[in-house]
């Protein structure tokens, strides 16, 4: 029998006339991905509402999943068999590939979707197709919420679709419809998170990661390649910005006008300058960052206001009112969370204070700031990066 993986997608939906644009987008992320991996062409189908990409019995399945679990926009996917919308027909025939798929299954469903007219409503469908397997000889208990075994039916174009297994998508809006953002990623488990986010939203992530190497150890860096390695699967081509962070540290601590409570604050400031600098060079239009408010001391509404301030565009804190469990969840969910938690030296806490400010004042940073070259630095900083792509 002719096979599909059938893609369902989610919010896109509500997009009415510019519905066409975000299709475009999500069309082409899962014939990119798809192809990339597998080498050879895929036609990609929008039939009615959802996308069929027609697949050969036997192929990798699990990498088809792999990829298209990671593909945003789309709300859920299953490999269907293209049947018979005859409901007696497409019963045998659900019944005939059934084997294989629902060994150690107790209890079973089946939902039926139409998107055409038919004799009898999806209901009754439903009942008459459960009827049928039973009769054949199906050994399993219908339940209608939980079952072991789901199997789904969609009615559409002549044909009846069905599978016996439905996965999740990421949702969100596909990848790359939105505009270009930097995001400051560091090694952590935060940032990582709120790059997904932004990116499940459609925006287009490039990565700057300050390393403090050789003051921290190359193991943070490391950390940091391989993450941005894992994101990149959620959108387009990725650019990580590695941009030497050491010096300017080292520069501000050891620079005696400035108290050294203000040194964590005024390396943020630091990052944002460059980071906003990433920004112009790409025609992005604002920054991500990891920030949670109150997460850990020094994460104060005075803190993030003074470092804030010296941005002129938009910063984006998609986790701003998080919880730390919420937000190791969501990194588990991606495979983040394992690089992230292995301990390494992070840039911040080089050369950082014992007792850092926790209710800054713009006014102390400014005045601070005065004893350095700030332009110079931000401009040999970013002419010192180092690009990888992925
Ligand atoms: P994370 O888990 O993302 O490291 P955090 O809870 O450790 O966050 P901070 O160290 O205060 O919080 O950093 C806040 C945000 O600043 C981070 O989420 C990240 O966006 C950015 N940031 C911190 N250090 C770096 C770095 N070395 N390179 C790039 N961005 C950084
Ligand atoms: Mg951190």
């Amino acid at each position: 029998m002719k096979r599909y993986l059938l893609i369902h997608y989610g919010e896109m939906a509500l997009k009415g006339s510019n519905l066409d644009y975000f299709l475009k987008k999500l069309r082409l992320m899962i014939r990119d991905k798809l192809q990339k991996e597998f080498k050879i062409p895929f036609k990609i189908k929008h039939v009615l509402g959802r996308f069929l990409v027609p697949l050969e019995d036997g192929f990798d399945y699990g990498k088809v999943i792999q990829i298209v679990s990671r593909v945003c926009g789309i709300s859920n996917f299953q490999f269907v068999y293209e049947g018979s919308s005859d409901l007696d027909k497409l019963g045998n025939e659900i019944w005939n590939n059934m084997e294989k798929h629902t060994d150690e299954c107790k209890t079973f469903v089946v939902r039926v979707k139409r998107a055409q007219l038919m004799e009898c409503s999806s209901c009754e469908a439903e009942t008459r197709i459960g009827a049928i397997l039973l009769e054949k000889g199906l050994n399993k208990k219908a339940k209608m919420k939980g079952a072991d075994l789901e199997i789904n039916v969609e009615i559409f174009n002549g044909k009846g679709y069905f599978s016996y297994k439905k996965f999740s998508g990421v949702c969100g809006m596909p990848s790359n419809s939105g505009s270009k953002l930097v995001c400051m990623i560091s090694g952590g488990i935060d940032s990582p998170v709120a790059a997904y986010k932004m990116m499940r939203r459609g925006a287009r992530v490039i990565f700057v990661h300050f390393s403090g190497y050789p003051y921290t150890d190359q193991a943070e860096l490391e950390h940091v390649k391989e993450i941005v390695g894992i994101l990149s699967g959620y959108q387009f081509d990725t650019k990580l910005y590695i941009v030497p962070f050491g010096k300017i540290q080292k520069t501000i601590a050891t620079t005696l006008e400035i108290p050294a409570k203000l040194r964590v604050l005024l390396y943020r400031r630091m990052m944002l300058r460059i980071a906003e600098r990433i920004s112009l060079k790409n025609e992005a239009k604002g920054v991500v960052t990891g920030d949670s408010y109150g997460q850990v001391a020094s994460q104060t509404g005075e803190n993030i206001f003074a470092i804030h301030e010296v941005s002129k565009i938009p910063i984006y804190q998609p986790l701003i009112a998080y919880d730390k469990e919420e937000i190791i969840r969501v990194a588990e969910e991606i495979g983040t969370y394992e690089i992230s938690k292995l301990p390494c030296k992070d840039t911040c806490s080089m050369f950082s204070p014992k007792k850092p400010e926790i209710r800054a004042r713009v006014g102390a940073i400014l005045d601070a700031e005065k004893f350095l070259e700030i332009d110079d630095m931000v401009e040999n900083a970013f002419e010192e990066k180092e690009i990888v792509s992925y």
